[in-house]
């Protein structure tokens, strides 16, 4: 898809990541599938090329490239592989944006100098009891003298395991037991003894990227791997997730490519293959399902890069990251089942990538907040109140 409004400069990106992902990109995607290993390789080059921690701030070793830059990057790999794609997401978008925004000096450079090295940030919010609703997590941190002891479990953490940056969610309380709010902690696998990765979830797609379920067990960690301080905690956990929206945004992205690489493979097919006498593209019901293709993906593409384009200075608006989520990850479902019927048995093959891009991108109306979850956030906003969800009523938070 080629979009207007885009500058010289971002033309030249969107031009240089497209011939990565077809070639060393594309190669490497479908093996990545099938032994489900994470592609340090493709991390190598994401690196070589310059498109890790594009986002981070110059004066922290970055680039200071906006939303927008880092969702052309994405678009443009995940097209040729989702998890690479996705590796480009959480190493420019959600945990390491939410500490360069809220996090202290000490805390930017070490999280700056990791992503920058290769890390992709693991941010542990959802634990088996506490999904959608996240405000009820069980996850614990007990000040004591002078440190934070953590206990509780996380799961379906992307990047347990090969992630070593953890934002990690949990409920603070003082040392009286009073509870203050949810935090975000960053702690590193490895250096931090009580964080354990217990489980690798066998997923349906997104393959080569782990997701984990991991326990702290009397984890201890001082109060500067507090990314707020507590007196903000209460604050702090929407402004965190404030910094999610740009996750979000990162995450229709991916899905949008996965569908944009799909009608692209079924389009160049309509051409080659012949049927009747005749190639299948000269049926007008298969014209219609690609003029239908077609504008998913233009309206999908408009909706996320006008909310990219929001964040310009911050982060990305709710409502604009919601509203281009919903639609991005329903509409990009539905092209690439179309785009797999085109190729007819050959589509359910495991020899071609429709199959996998089909498993990879059923998890975009899940992650990162349901396609229920958001339009219940899409009404709140367009009604400017927060909607009763518990069955006492509104959320006390
Ligand atoms: C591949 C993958 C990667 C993930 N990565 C991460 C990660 O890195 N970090 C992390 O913290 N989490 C991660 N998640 C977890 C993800 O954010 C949660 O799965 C999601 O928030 C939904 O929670 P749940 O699975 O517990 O579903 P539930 O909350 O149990 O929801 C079940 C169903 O009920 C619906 N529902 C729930 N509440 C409402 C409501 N109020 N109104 C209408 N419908 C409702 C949901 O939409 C859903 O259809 C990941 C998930 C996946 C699949």
């Amino acid at each position: 898809m080629n979009a207007s409004g885009l500058s010289p400069d971002q033309v030249n990106l969107q031009a240089r990541v497209r011939e990565l992902a077809a070639g060393p990109v594309a190669k490497r995607a479908a093996e990545v599938d099938r032994t489900e290993q994470y592609p340090w390789d493709n991390v190598e080059l994401l690196k070589d090329a310059k498109l890790l921690g594009m986002t981070i701030p110059q004066q922290y070793g970055g680039q200071g490239k906006n939303w927008l830059d880092a969702v052309l990057v994405i678009e443009a790999l995940s097209a040729a592989c989702s998890v690479t794609g996705r590796i480009a997401v959480e190493t420019n978008m959600g945990a390491i944006s939410a500490v360069m925004a809220y996090g202290s000096e000490e805390q930017k450079k070490l999280a700056a100098d990791m992503v920058l090295a290769g890390d992709k940030p693991a941010i542990c919010i959802t634990e088996p009891e506490a999904g959608s609703d996240a405000n009820g997590m069980t996850t614990r941190a007990d000040k004591k003298g002078n440190r934070y002891v953590v206990n509780g479990r996380k799961h379906w953490i992307t990047g347990g395991g090969v992630s070593r940056l953890h934002l990690i969610f949990a409920k603070v309380y003082d040392e009286k037991g009073n509870e203050e709010g949810i935090g975000g902690f960053l702690a590193i696998r490895d250096e931090t003894q009580g964080l354990k990765i217990t489980k690798r979830e066998p997923t349906m797609g997104l393959r080569g990227i782990p997701e984990a379920v991991i326990d702290f067990e009397d984890m201890e960690l001082p109060p500067s791997a507090l990314v707020i301080p507590p007196r903000g905690l209460k604050k702090g956990f929407a402004d965190l997730m404030n910094a999610y929206n740009s996750q979000r945004v990162g995450a229709a992205t991916v899905a949008l490519g996965i569908a944009e690489g799909a009608y692209q493979l079924a389009l160049d097919w309509s051409e080659k293959r012949h049927q009747f006498g005749r190639p299948i593209n000269e049926f007008q019901g298969l014209q219609w399902k690609l003029a239908d293709m077609s504008i998913k993906l233009r309206a999908a593409q408009a909706l996320v890069y006008d909310a990219a384009r929001s964040g310009e200075g911050g982060f990305p608006d709710m409502l604009l990251a919601a509203q281009a989520k919903v639609f991005t990850s329903e509409s990009a479902i539905q092209v690439v089942n179309d785009a797999l019927q085109f190729f007819g048995a050959r589509g359910y093959s495991r020899e071609l990538p429709l199959e996998r891009m089909a498993r990879d991108v059923r998890m975009f109306t899940i992650g990162g907040g349901t396609a229920e979850v958001l339009r219940n956030v899409v009404a709140g906003a367009l009604l400017k109140k927060k909607l009763p969800q518990t069955r006492d009523g509104y959320l006390s938070s």
